[in-house]
């Protein structure tokens, strides 16, 4: 005697049964709902049955029919749940698609049904292959699935794998219990249209996982879309996605997150989410920015100790022991220094992270003319006290080699005055880099001319470079006359001894701008977004890879 399995399909809130044998064939099925079922539209619907461990089975052909009634015999099981999914109510998708209709069509021998596989597979959590390419996102439905399944990360990667997995499979939840211990989840068609979803989790103490202990994973709500937007992308979910990311490029940019995204996982997301995903990402690889301030006491002691010759000072306020400023010099920088041109580029560069601020940094040139940043200084601002600070630790270093060197700055005040302070009668030169382009913007060519600017900056070229007093004194002249007031209240301001060739006090060794800081902005560009440690840790990093 052959043997029959019951099939109880449920639409709405109607349920009936009937029973599957060898000799049925999904096109009876089909007509069979459609009569009993009021409002069930041939084409307009799909169907699903749940096994145990594979909740979400296609029946769509004969060919799912039999395995459908071979896998419940094998397993022993009588009955089936079958959810019968209404589309019709889906005004984006309420075009010429169809399972059934199609199937129908074929059996009467029609080939009229203008249903294409494209357009199949926009449904039911399908629509996620809208292109042939696949996604990273395809494993996500895959996410949550049994009943006793096991979240090592406790309650936060439960609460992550339920995002993502409702955003594959194309719903959205809302958590009706939510806290450390315990996580309830209904589907949001659950008050609207009583839909049964639903998944509690809790802690299992022992081991401090999560594990799904009760899940009703069908829907009963109207039909379920993959879309590209959805209220289940929230900023954790960025967050996760793009956590090595940010650590292998922390410069990523929100816009480049939002592409990333759209063309990895196929899911459109706000500028907002990308921007505080990002955020939280850096949280998670670079820590808290303010508790990095903290880390640098422990860090400044494992560089005088590793590092033997490192001058590494943390100063903080007295008292409340807050942080000022941080400089280190690492030991094997300073040994090399001595081997180096004795030159010095001195610089600031502003900090990206939270709390601003700004990066000092000595940088010399090493025989190869290659580039050799030797001291650097955390600081809130470029003030004539921290300049002097920072200059005095440069001191130390300095000092007991018993060179001179010549300094190359741009002309900010704070640290005019402490080279004044801390280096009285070291060689000083102002970039000429830096003062060109000041003379620039007061002849813009708007205003005075292309012929004029260019003269006017030749001749303060020749100013700079010439050797003698005496060109130097013709080249001015000549300045002066073409350049007028302007020239002269430029030049009033500046000290011949500090830019012209013919008076410098000390060694030019062939440098006359200060270019080699700007390449060191340059260099330490990506690591500016930075909390303070790992912005001083990347830099000891990058230094090693440079000298090795
Ligand atoms: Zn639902």
């Amino acid at each position: 005697m052959e043997v029959c399995v019951i099939a109880k399909c449920t639409y709405k809130s109607e349920t009936i049964m009937f029973s599957v044998s060898s000799e049925s064939s999904m096109v009876d099925i089909l007509k069979t709902l459609c009569l009993r079922f009021r409002g069930l539209q041939l084409g307009c619907f799909t169907l699903r049955y749940s096994v145990p461990s594979y909740p979400s089975c296609f029946l769509e052909t004969d060919s799912d029919l039999d395995l459908m009634r071979t896998f419940l015999l094998i397993s022993n099981e009588k009955t089936v749940d079958i959810l019968v999914k209404d589309l019709c109510g889906i005004s984006e998708y309420s075009g010429d698609f169809c399972v059934n209709k199609e199937l129908i069509a074929c059996e009467k021998g029609e080939s009229s049904c203008s249903s294409t596989v494209e357009d199949r597979n926009e449904f039911l959590g399908r629509s996620k292959r809208a292109s042939a390419k696949p996604l990273l996102s395809n494993e996500w439905e895959t996410y949550i699935h049994h009943v006793g399944q096991k979240f090592d990360g406790g309650a936060e990667e439960f609460r992550l794998k339920l995002c993502k997995y409702a955003l594959e499979v194309g719903f959205n939840f809302l958590y009706a219990g939510n806290d450390k211990k315990r996580v309830v989840a209904v589907c949001s068609n659950k008050k609207l249209e009583g839909c049964s979803w639903r998944v509690y989790a809790s802690r299992c103490e022992a081991t401090g996982s999560f594990v799904i202990r009760t899940l009703n994973n069908v829907h009963t709500c109207a039909g379920r879309i993959r879309e590209s937007k959805s209220k289940m992308m929230r900023s954790r979910v960025v967050s996760s996605l793009i956590v090595d990311r940010i650590r292998a490029k922390p410069e990523l940019k929100p816009v480049e997150i939002i592409h990333e995204f759209k063309d990895y996982y196929g899911i459109d997301i706000s500028y907002y989410h990308a921007w505080f995903g990002k955020e939280l990402a850096k949280l998670d690889v670079h820590g808290d920015e303010s508790k990095s301030f903290n880390e640098l006491v422990w860090y400044a002691d494992a560089v005088k100790e590793t590092n033997t010759g490192s001058l590494c000072t943390l100063d903080c306020e007295a008292g409340i022991n807050r942080f000022r400023r941080f400089f280190v010099s690492f030991g094997g920088g300073i040994a090399g220094f001595q081997y180096c041109i004795p030159l010095f580029f001195i610089d600031a560069t502003f900090l990206k992270s939270k709390y601003k601020g700004q990066l000092l940094c000595a940088s010399g040139k090493n025989g190869n003319q290659g580039f050799y940043p030797l001291a650097f200084g955390v600081v809130d601002s470029e003030t004539e006290e921290n300049w002097t600070w920072f200059l005095q630790h440069l001191a130390f270093i300095l000092l007991p080699m018993g060179r001179v060197v010549t300094f190359f700055s741009d002309r900010n005040q704070g640290l005019l005055n402490a080279m004044g302070f801390v280096f009285p009668g070291w060689p000083h030169s102002h970039c000429y880099y830096h003062l060109k382009q000041n003379l620039i913007s007061k002849y813009p060519k708007s205003g005075y001319g292309k012929l004029l600017q260019d003269r006017v900056i030749n001749l303060f070229s020749r100013c700079a470079y010439v050797v003698t007093e005496e060109e130097f004194k013709v080249a001015m002249e000549e300045l002066v006359i073409v350049g007028s007031s302007k020239v002269k209240a430029f030049i009033s301001d500046l000290s011949r001894d500090h830019y012209a060739n013919a008076f410098f006090k000390g060694m030019h060794y062939g440098e006359m701008a200060n270019s080699l800081a700007e390449s060191f902005n340059n260099w330490v560009g990506v690591f500016r977004d930075l909390p303070v440690l790992p912005l001083i840790e990347g830099i000891r990093q990058k230094l090693m890879v440079l000298n090795s």
